[in-house]
């Protein structure tokens, strides 16, 4: 195959690359390059099954000749980077699907929308099923990244089903792992950052939060398995392990070996912070018999390690 991967200089699209290559697929990675970070695919360059394009997807795309899927994952996605950068989001998310849209249909390519838990806003379901139709605030701080994911999911389902474009959709929980940027400001590179500068890591609000936390190459199998799998309607990827925030805090103090502690940021916390997210993955699991296979103390070793190496 031969595909192209906006926002591939990010923190997923970059691991989207290598394992496209490491199947022997040919791989074009498109991004703007203003949260992703061409360090992210250094290592592919010189390659001749490899190509990085520097685009802006809000515009038109032009690739030359033919393309077999489009995996449209260019957008901000840490609630501090799409806060820094809410027009952008916006437009990522509607005109930028909009234009990698069109661009599949052109090509007669195959189209992966990376959509989120965001979706789902802060739930009234719980565990979140991709039945729930979720509860967003439009004009809340992080309307700018939900509304902007949830226009590209009804566009992504118009494509399929007024144009008969092959779409997927993977509705990704919070993902972590190498390549992350120690500064998106995220509570994994955070917490991860904090504990090796062995100052106290920061819970925002009460810390009763709960998140469930997917290592990047599981979610990334699950990335590739719904591709060449058949089916249209979204799909939930993430690890269904769910603790709150303060727990959280604790096993990265713990594995870091951190002694300084927590301190809570009452303050800090983003108005419209989901209190709980955990997906349910019965349906990844009966479509595409996936299902994560690395515990959170094994991802995060293989996370800690790499942000040691940066710090
Ligand atoms: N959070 C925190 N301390 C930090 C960063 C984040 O307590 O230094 C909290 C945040 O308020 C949220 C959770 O951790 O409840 C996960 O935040 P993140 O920014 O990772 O992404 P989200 O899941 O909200 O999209």
């Amino acid at each position: 195959m031969r595909v192209l991967i906006t926002g591939g200089a990010g923190f997923l699209g970059s691991h989207l690359c290598d394992r496209f290559l490491s199947e022997g697929h040919e791989v074009i990675a498109m991004d703007n390059l203003i949260t992703g970070s061409t360090r992210n695919i250094a290592h592919l360059a010189g390659r001749k099954d490899f190509l990085f394009i520097w685009h802006d997807v809000t515009n038109y795309i032009y690739v030359d000749g033919p393309l077999d899927a489009v995996l449209h994952f260019a957008s901000p996605a840490s609630p501090v980077d799409y806060l820094r950068y809410p027009i952008q989001t916006l437009k990522v998310g509607a005109l930028g699907t909009h234009k990698a849209l069109g661009l599949a249909r052109a090509k007669g390519a195959r189209f992966l929308l990376a959509s989120t838990s965001e979706v789902y806003g802060d739930p009234k379901v719980h565990p979140q099923v991709e039945s729930y139709p979720g509860n967003v605030d439009p004009i809340g701080p992080r309307g700018v990244y939900d509304e902007a994911k949830r226009f590209a999911e009804a566009l992504t389902m118009a494509y399929h089903r007024y144009h008969g474009v092959e779409t997927r959709i993977a509705r990704i929980f919070n993902t972590y792992g190498p390549r992350m940027r120690l500064d998106d400001g995220r509570v994994v590179p955070n917490f991860i950052g904090q504990a090796l500068r062995g100052e106290p890591l920061t819970i925002y609000g009460d810390g009763t939060q709960t998140r469930s936390f997917c290592y990047v190459d599981d979610l990334i199998e699950g990335i590739y398995r719904l591709l060449m799998s058949d089916f249209a309607d979204p799909v939930n990827l993430g690890n269904p392990v769910e603790m709150s925030i303060k727990e959280f805090a604790e096993v990265v103090n713990r594995i870091t070996g951190n002694r300084a502690g927590v301190v809570y940021e009452e303050e800090s916390r983003i108005e419209g912070d989901p209190q709980t997210r955990r997906p349910d993955i019965t349906r990844a699991k009966s479509v595409l018999q996936w299902e994560p296979r690395i515990d959170l103390e094994e991802g995060l070793r293989r996370t800690i390690e790499y942000f040691r190496q940066r710090i």
